[in-house]
């Protein structure tokens, strides 16, 4: 029999099938080693075949098997197949999505435990027969075990005598098994019933979901009680003999919502986070794998949850930006939730409060159902929205970056005893170091993107490459020493708060201070239980975290994501906004946003003040279909980077003249069509091009035709590297 095998190197020359002599007990789905070149690499085999063309003197026979059973079972081997065609991906970086990165090479593996138990010939015979009486430890320890009967050999040698444990089992009167634990998050946290009865607009999402026979999108104001509705399905789905899938965010998985999960399902629920040790994924993997745990909870990566039987997909927030992968292997996770879906007969439930506009569209066309929790659990109002046009601040001679209002409310809030958030909104916003008479910038010499100034270390940064550079006292162009250190960043906010609250307790959550696994829970922890007056933060502090007192949210920046050049730009906008509003008053205390713009015109602002959503979309989505952008049209790039510039012309030119090629054959799917320098024109001494088009939506054959391309391209400059991307988050 030949295994056909895919071998886990990550390269476009290995990526295709290797043939095999198969050995006992491999099939479809296995882990094997196999002889590769000079050593032997883990690979998987997908296929079994009676023939092969490979001459039988060049044949090699699979070295072994690396499980006792399959791992990849036939639903992945298919996902495989559909996610390599519908991406553009090479299979093995595929199937690296579906093992825990650690299982992989075996630097990982389950964890056993030594339990000691008195041999039965022993049990009842008189301890004085064969324990010395000078020997009280043995006598002791030995008296222990007999009456507990099983006990773990590392409590015993930690509570009696090491060595008296070792001499009972050296001489067979203790006898010991091993036996596998597992390392499990959130141990201690254990189920409750469940005290909460939907209310009747919950009741009717929640039945809405589970008939559906489409995905259901759930639109339903922040408060307005979707997570309740989602537990409530899960029950359901738990109880008609079924597994399900959640999840949400990674920046949202906060101890706060694994508690609920946790307490709400027990044993069943497994976690699936990067806060976890490699030990505790791997296990709540294997959890999931053997059976013992139902539910997955977790982000993005989650929807690869080794589950059989999956009844009900949940998508919370869905419009949020990490369910796109923006770096390889690039899938949109959406897409592989209606695979898996579809291939487990399941219902999928996808929510928010502010959808994408994709996915409200679409629940416009009938593509998807619509279910609705328009009002918030504890009727309290959405805090009021106030705008202050930054403009007028500057006429009246305030040149500082907070308005005079937000001053007031901020010293308001804080002598009242209550808790601010002051949010910086850092999308598509670089704070880059210029000269103020020449207007030189500082640029990375390998990336062309402008360079950040870091206070903490006193040096400029280049955030593609992270090489640094010395700090600019003197323009290295006109040498005036009139350097301005860019817009603000958090560290800066913190400081001029500093300033004019001296004793207020202030804390900073950004791509710095987080750096460190935990780092963000450790933080909101901090500042939830009072620790801290002010949070000073970027998009992190948007995401779903309750805090009871804080009572005022400052959006110092509003504009920043809007002028940003992306499609999505204002609806992002939108969205933050909305967010972030929903931090303020989220208990009994009211609550105030304070929203500073230079653009207080713009429609996303009126808007987004009245909270309407639906004006927003009705709006934003005409001016999506006047410019043929998504969900009208599908954007594609291919993206190709070389060290050799003339070598990365030259492929862009074969990238370009193929694809026109194709539009020639299939001319009204192409909306838009060019080659290009990317906006960021090198990032690591690599010269980046593009081929930018905007393609009707959904093309299948299309898009496969463009694939062919990339292919080509790929095959004819091995030393330049040419991907794919279709709507990614980030153009640059
Ligand atoms: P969302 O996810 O829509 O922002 P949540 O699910 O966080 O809203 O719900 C907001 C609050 O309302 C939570 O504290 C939740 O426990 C509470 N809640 C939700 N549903 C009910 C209900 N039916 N009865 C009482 N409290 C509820
Ligand atoms: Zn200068
Ligand atoms: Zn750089």
């Amino acid at each position: 029999m030949i295994a056909r095998v895919i071998v886990d190197i990550s390269s476009s020359q290995v990526d295709r099938v290797f043939d095999y002599l198969a050995i006992d007990g491999a099939v479809r789905g296995s882990r094997v080693l196999v002889p590769f070149g000079a050593r032997n690499i883990e690979g998987y085999v997908i296929d079994l075949a009676e023939s092969t063309d490979v001459p039988p003197d060049k044949l090699k026979s699979i070295y072994s098997l690396l499980d006792d059973r399959p791992i990849v079972s036939e639903e992945f081997l298919a996902l495989c197949d559909y996610m390599t065609a519908r991406f553009h991906l090479r299979k093995i970086d595929v199937f690296r999505l579906f093992l825990p990165a650690k299982m992989r090479g075996d630097r990982i593996k389950a964890l056993e435990k030594s339990i000691v138990f008195v041999n039965p010939e022993y049990a009842d015979a008189d301890p004085a027969l064969f324990i010395k009486k000078s020997a009280h430890a043995q006598a002791e320890v030995f008296e222990y075990v007999r009456e507990s009967g099983s006990v773990e050999q590392s409590y015993l040698n930690a509570e009696f005598s090491a060595a008296a444990v070792r001499n009972l089992i050296s001489r067979g009167i203790f006898a010991t098994r091993t036996e596998t634990v597992l390392r499990t998050p959130y141990k201690g946290i254990v189920k409750k019933d469940n005290e909460i009865t939907l209310t009747d607009e919950q009741r009717a999402a929640a039945d809405c979901i589970m008939t559906s026979e489409r995905p259901t999108l759930l639109f339903g104001v922040t408060g307005s009680g979707k997570t309740e509705v989602y537990l409530d399905c899960i029950e359901k789905t738990l109880q008609a003999g079924k597994t399900a899938i959640m999840l949400v965010p990674e920046i949202s998985l906060t101890p706060q919502v694994m508690r609920i999960f946790r307490s709400r399902f027990g044993d069943d629920v497994a976690l699936l986070h990067s806060g976890l040790s490699d030990g505790e994924r791997f296990d709540e993997w294997r959890r999931l794998l053997l059976g013992s745990a139902k539910v997955a909870v977790g982000a993005r990566s989650a929807i690869f949850a080794p589950l059989e039987n999956i009844g009900l997909i949940v998508i919370d927030e869905e419009h949020d930006s990490s369910y796109i992968s923006d770096s390889n292997p690039r899938y949109i996770t959406r897409e592989v939730a209606f695979f898996r879906a579809r291939h487990n007969g399941a219902r999928v439930v996808m929510g928010s409060a502010t959808p994408s506009m994709e996915s409200y569209h679409a629940a416009q066309n009938g593509s998807y159902t619509l279910a609705r929790l328009p009002n918030r659990i504890n009727k309290r109002d959405m805090p009021d929205i106030e705008l202050v046009n930054m403009c007028r601040e500057a006429t009246y001679g305030n040149s500082g970056m907070f308005s005079a209002k937000l001053v007031a409310a901020l010293d308001e809030c804080l002598k009242a005893g209550n808790q601010a958030i002051l949010f910086l909104n850092r999308r598509g916003y670089s704070s880059f170091v210029m000269c103020r008479k020449c207007g030189y910038v500082a640029k990375c010499e390998d990336c062309d993107v402008s360079l950040v100034y870091h206070k903490e270390d006193d040096v400029l940064k280049c955030h593609y490459c992270n090489r640094r550079y010395a700090k600019l006292d003197l323009c290295p162009s006109c040498k005036s020493p009139h350097i301005k250190q860019g817009f603000m960043g958090t560290e800066r906010i913190v400081e001029q708060v500093n300033a004019i609250f001296p004793s207020a307790r202030i804390i900073r959550m950004d791509n710095d201070t987080t750096r460190t696994k935990d780092a963000h829970l450790r933080i909101l922890g901090d500042f939830a239980s009072g620790n801290a007056d002010i949070l000073v933060g970027t998009q992190m502090v948007a995401k779903g975290h309750d805090f009871p007192n804080v009572t005022l949210v400052g959006i110092i920046d509003a504009d920043m994501s809007l002028h940003f050049s992306d499609y999505r730009a204002v609806e992002r906008t939108f969205q933050l906004i909305t967010q972030v509003a929903g931090r303020a008053g989220r208990e009994r205390k009211a609550g105030r946003v304070i929203l500073q713009t230079y653009s207080p015109n713009h429609y996303v602002y009126r808007y987004a003040a009245a909270y309407d959503y639906e004006g927003f979309y009705t709006k934003e989505i005409n001016l999506l279909q006047a410019t043929d952008f998504p969900p009208f049209t599908d954007v594609l790039r291919l993206l190709i980077s070389c060290e050799n510039e003339s070598v990365a012309l030259d492929a862009t030119k074969l990238a370009i003249d193929g694809v026109r090629a194709v539009a020639a054959v299939f001319p009204d799917e192409f909306v838009y069509l060019n080659a290009m320098r990317a906006p960021k024109k090198r990032i690591q001494s690599k010269h980046r091009m593009q081929v930018l088009m905007r393609i009707r939506p959904n093309n299948a054959v299309v898009r496969a035709e463009i694939y062919r391309v990339a292919d080509e391209v790929a095959a004819a400059f091995p030393q330049a590297t040419c991907f794919t991307e279709i709507n990614p988050n980030d153009l640059s």
